[in-house]
């Protein structure tokens, strides 16, 4: 480990997977916050080219990676990840999460962080019981939505919680934690619905990807 800035500097990854369609502060302030706290490096976002559960995006997998580049160019922690795009086809997470796995090694701490909403629908994703052998389960709070588990998992949390916040620092995967983050009740959906009707989206995500919607004419 090393020192900056007064705090230390873990190693370790953290990723967060979406649609991204488009990028929001409230994916933005989640990342930030997590590396924030747990003083990991990087942070990459990775935008899926076809969501598994859920319509097909309203705008093509290009404008979704440009928005999310344009996005983090302010915090050099941040970086965007275009694998699944480039793979194409349905984007399961567990087959991201297997390649990133193989490139960092072993040993080191990979973290999956996930909002409450996505976090509930974690049994109906392809292989779901493995992820837990590849990463770590950053689970966050996203208002509107509480933790109701159902039974499957509810027992996947009493196998996997961790005792505290520090085993997703030291072991490399296979722990659940909960955090609860500033509240920010912004979503893609929110935005895409603003725009179609013309009213303002300003002040819900970067103002950089403001204007690339409005020169693109995106969500009309
Ligand atoms: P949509 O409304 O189209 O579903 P979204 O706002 O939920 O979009 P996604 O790209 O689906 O955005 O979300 C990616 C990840 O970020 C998910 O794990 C989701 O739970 C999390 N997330 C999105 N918005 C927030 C928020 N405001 N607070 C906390 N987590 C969030
Ligand atoms: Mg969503």
């Amino acid at each position: 480990t090393t020192r900056v800035n007064d705090s230390v500097k873990v190693s370790g990854l953290a990723i967060m997977g979406g649609t991204f369609d488009p990028v929001h502060n409230g994916h933005l302030r989640t990342a930030v916050e997590i590396l924030d706290r747990y003083h990991y490096s990087n942070l990459k976002l990775i935008p899926c080219f076809q969501p598994v559960h859920k319509d097909r995006p309203s705008v093509l997998p290009q404008h979704r990676l440009d928005m999310a580049r344009l996005a983090i160019s302010g915090d050099a922690r941040l970086s965007v990840d275009s694998r699944e795009i480039d793979r194409e086809g349905p984007s399961y997470s567990i087959d991201t999460l297997r390649d990133l796995r193989e490139e960092i090694g072993p040993d080191e701490s990979l973290i999956m962080v996930l909002g409450m909403d996505s976090f509930l629908s974690l049994p109906t994703w392809h292989k779901w019981q493995q992820i837990i052998k590849y990463a770590h389960l950053l689970v966050v709070s996203r208002p509107g939505w509480e933790p109701d588990l159902i039974s499957e998992l509810s027992g996947f949390c009493e196998n996997y919680r961790a005792a505290s916040s520090h085993e997703l620092q030291c072991a490399p995967s296979g722990r659940v934690w909960f955090e609860t983050l500033t509240p920010l009740g912004i979503s893609s959906s929110m935005i895409r619905a603003l725009a179609r009707k013309n009213e303002s989206i300003a002040y819900l995500l970067p103002e950089p990807v403001q204007k690339y919607i409005e020169q693109h004419q995106l969500y009309r």
